[in-house]
């Protein structure tokens, strides 16, 4: 099952139109890590997604099932006990997306944390852009032809990237010449509180749609590993 489908499918709607554009990328989510108990704590049937349960009851030193901890899990939601959930962190590793959605993504300071390729380190000739997905858009010309205008501007960037390395100026400097549709990659380390933040107000229509579908893509993620967490976004 996949969530948010419509609204994928709604911004994405052009994306038959990117294909084969100047150096297009798609963005691209994989989930690397996920906090596991040990051992010990696993013979007692505990899974990374009744940690947070699991460790919550220690306020009343109290057992339960498995099934019982899934159960708090909710109930923990429901009642704003959020801390038991920094028991989980989430590593994704993210390609595809725009220094724009980088720009807004680092805003959010609280349990997250990335590291981004360098500009500094990685040069702009191996780099790809993000098109905008032009939802909004009706008219399947208008579309082709805005992405035609992009193309151009992106080819340009790289033309003049390429003429000023020639001359001995430094990737530093360079990247200031590139559009924030330039792509970057990053891996995300996130604990389960801070990314239900991040999808209170990711997921939401107000978020601007780069943003959004990045939210979609990594809400659905996290729903094959611990759902309890974070089903609530999907009945909203
Ligand atoms: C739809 C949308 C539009 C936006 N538009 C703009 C815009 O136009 N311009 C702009 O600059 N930004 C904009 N932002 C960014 C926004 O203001 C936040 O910086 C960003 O969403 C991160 O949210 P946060 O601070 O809650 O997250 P985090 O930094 O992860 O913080 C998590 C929570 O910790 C607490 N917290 C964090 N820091 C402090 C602190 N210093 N003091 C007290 N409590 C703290 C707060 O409860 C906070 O909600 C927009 C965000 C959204 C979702």
């Amino acid at each position: 099952m996949t969530y948010f489908q419509e609204e994928l499918e709604a911004i994405d709607r052009w994306k038959h139109l990117r294909q084969g554009l100047f150096r297009n990328e798609e963005p691209s989510v994989k989930l690397v890590a996920v906090t596991r108990p040990v051992q010990e704590y696993v013979a007692q049937d505990i899974t990374s997604e009744t940690l947070p349960a699991f460790t919550a009851r220690q306020s009343h030193e109290s057992k339960g099932t498995h099934e019982d901890d899934l159960r708090l899990n909710r109930k923990l939601i429901e009642w704003g006990h959020d801390t038991p959930l920094q028991a989980l962190q989430f590593v994704y590793h993210v390609t595809g997306i725009s220094k724009s959605l980088a720009g807004q993504w680092t805003r959010h300071k609280i349990g997250i944390g990335w590291t981004f390729r360098s500009t500094r380190y990685v040069k702009a000739s191996l780099n790809t852009f993000v098109y905008p997905a032009l939802e909004y858009i009706d008219s399947e010309d208008t579309v082709k032809e805005v992405y035609r205008i992009y193309e151009k501007e992106h080819r340009h960037a790289l033309e003049v990237y390429e003429k000023l390395l020639a001359k001995g100026v430094n990737n530093q400097e360079l990247r200031r010449l590139m559009p924030v549709g330039w792509s970057t990659s990053a891996y995300v380390y996130i604990n389960a509180r801070a990314l239900r933040h991040f999808f209170k107000l990711r997921l939401a229509y107000a978020a601007e749609w780069e943003i959004r579908r990045l939210a979609y893509i990594m809400f659905n993620k996290v729903m094959e590993i611990s759902p309890t967490l974070f089903e609530d976004f999907a009945k909203k």
